[in-house]
């Protein structure tokens, strides 16, 4: 394997599920979307650290809820979170769109990576969300 980008301002590996792949509670290919996010986005330079998480279920393995992006899956499609992080500054993502296909999520993710590059800000995604608030947020973003 590849060395993985596990410091610094960037996207770290992304973390994902087992999924429909190796998992009988999967409802979505939490592997297949995991590693072309990863191929896209791993070691990509951002504003700060940046990470994303793909579950299969709502079970969270993967813990979608304290990424920066997180994509979980259900029944119907996946759910699409923004703004989470875990360690000294806690947040939980927010749901900004649900139901989405694999092409749906890859489209998002890419105008979300791009408006927060573009941003100028230097703060993580949660506290950069909350400075200008969720709405701002999805509008910039077409959610
Ligand atoms: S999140 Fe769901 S699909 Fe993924 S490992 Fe956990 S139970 Fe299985």
């Amino acid at each position: 394997m590849a060395p993985g980008a596990a410091i610094g301002l960037c996207v770290r590996s992304v973390k994902f599920c087992p999924g429909t792949t190796f998992c009988k509670q999967g409802k979505q290919d939490a592997v297949g979307l995991g590693l072309k996010l990863d191929e896209k986005y791993h070691g990509m330079p951002m504003p700060s650290k940046f990470k994303m998480g793909v579950s299969g279920c709502p079970n969270s393995c993967s813990e979608p809820a304290i990424k920066d992006v997180g994509i979980m899956g259900t029944a119907k499609g996946y759910t699409l979170m923004v703004g989470g992080a875990a360690g000294a500054k806690p947040r939980l993502a927010e749901p900004v769109a649900k139901e989405l296909s694999e092409e749906e999520v890859l489209e998002a993710v890419d105008r979300i990576v791009s408006f927060y590059q573009n941003s100028g800000t230097k703060k993580r995604l949660g506290s950069f969300i909350e400075s200008i608030g969720l709405e701002e947020f999805k509008k910039q973003t077409g959610l």
